[in-house]
């Protein structure tokens, strides 16, 4: 152990949060919280990442305690709404009472048809107006045929992009000359070798990054000007601590083009603060989370998930400490 290990130092806080939606499987969203001398981070990788992967969601919370983040260019960063599979009905009233002018719609679904998902787009194109942002995500559930009808389709609602709509970055290559949406690679940026794959296939025509995933602000800021894309930031469905850290990025890149995935905390039942970063009017401010002892203390781990928490985050500091 490192003398400034987080574990030791003690400055820590474990937090388990019911959802509102099933999300990865999960019902329930844990994480640690941890205290530096530049503020709170946050440390939540998912239930099945090793101390290897989860290395790299410690980097960006120790970054976020030890460090703080780049100067900020810009002070609000506009969000979209994310609409799930629903019927067009239900699309139409969320993306109505959301605020945001931009919306990102679920496609692909297993067990709906295409004519499901041009539905729903079309109540979502006829709720935002003609000049609202509109993108769909596959979540990688395409073949690159089935993609290339789909989205031929879906291009008549004028989409802004499609997030993953296949699996591989060899098959979005393929898409990419088959179809005029521009492509979002999301599931495909795992490490910051993958968007140098990306830039060299050609493989899309924009990246979605997520701090945590990618071990921080700065990692982040070097794979955007390593892939030369343009980036939409997005969430890990985290606390207000780690969204700031998301703000943070999206604050801090040369040029936004783009609405972020930021606004999920909708998705969580309670926060880590007072002041939750929730967006008002489509966009959400840039600024830091501070937890409240109050709202920590009623989302606070029971012991045995402590316990499983610290063990995590040893283990992964271990990674980090080996170098
Ligand atoms: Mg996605």
């Amino acid at each position: 152990m490192s003398r400034a290990d987080p574990v030791t130092a003690g400055s820590i806080r474990v937090f388990d949060i019911p959802m509102q939606v099933r999300f990865r499987g999960q019902v329930r969203r844990q994480g640690v919280l941890i205290e530096g001398p530049a503020g709170w981070g946050e440390f939540s990788p998912f239930p099945e990442y090793d101390a290897t992967v989860s290395a790299r969601w410690l980097a960006a919370a120790l970054e976020a305690a030890r460090s703080g983040w780049p100067a900020p260019v810009r002070s609000s960063i506009p969000v979209n709404t994310a609409v799930p599979a629903v019927g067009a009905e239900q699309a139409h009233a969320m993306v109505a009472a959301s605020g945001c002018r931009t919306a990102k719609v679920k496609v692909a679904e297993a067990g709906q048809t295409l004519a499901d998902d041009i539905e729903r787009v079309e109540a979502v194109r006829d709720a935002l107006g003609g000049d609202g942002g509109l993108r769909v995500d596959a979540n990688a559930a395409w073949d690159v045929d089935a993609a290339a009808t789909a989205l031929r389709e879906l291009s008549r609602f004028d989409l802004e992009y499609a997030e993953q709509p296949v699996r591989t970055l060899e098959a979005m290559a393929i898409l990419r000359r088959k179809v005029d949406v521009p492509l979002a690679a999301d599931e495909s940026v795992r490490t910051a070798a993958d968007p140098l794959r990306i830039a060299g296939l050609e493989a899309a025509d924009i990246v979605v990054l997520k701090v945590q995933p990618l071990g921080g602000v700065r990692a982040c800021l070097e794979i955007a000007e390593a892939c030369g894309l343009p980036v939409v930031v997005s969430s890990a469905v985290e606390t207000s601590v780690g969204i700031a850290a998301g703000l943070a990025l999206a604050a801090a890149l040369p040029a936004l083009p783009y609405a972020c995935g930021l606004g999920t905390l909708t998705l969580l039942d309670a926060d880590v603060c007072t002041g939750s970063l929730v967006p008002a009017d489509g966009a959400l401010p840039v600024r830091r989370a501070t937890p409240d002892p109050a709202a920590l203390d009623a989302v606070a781990a029971d012991t045995t998930t402590c316990d499983g928490w610290r063990r995590r985050l040893q283990a992964a500091q271990a990674v980090l400490d080996a170098g």
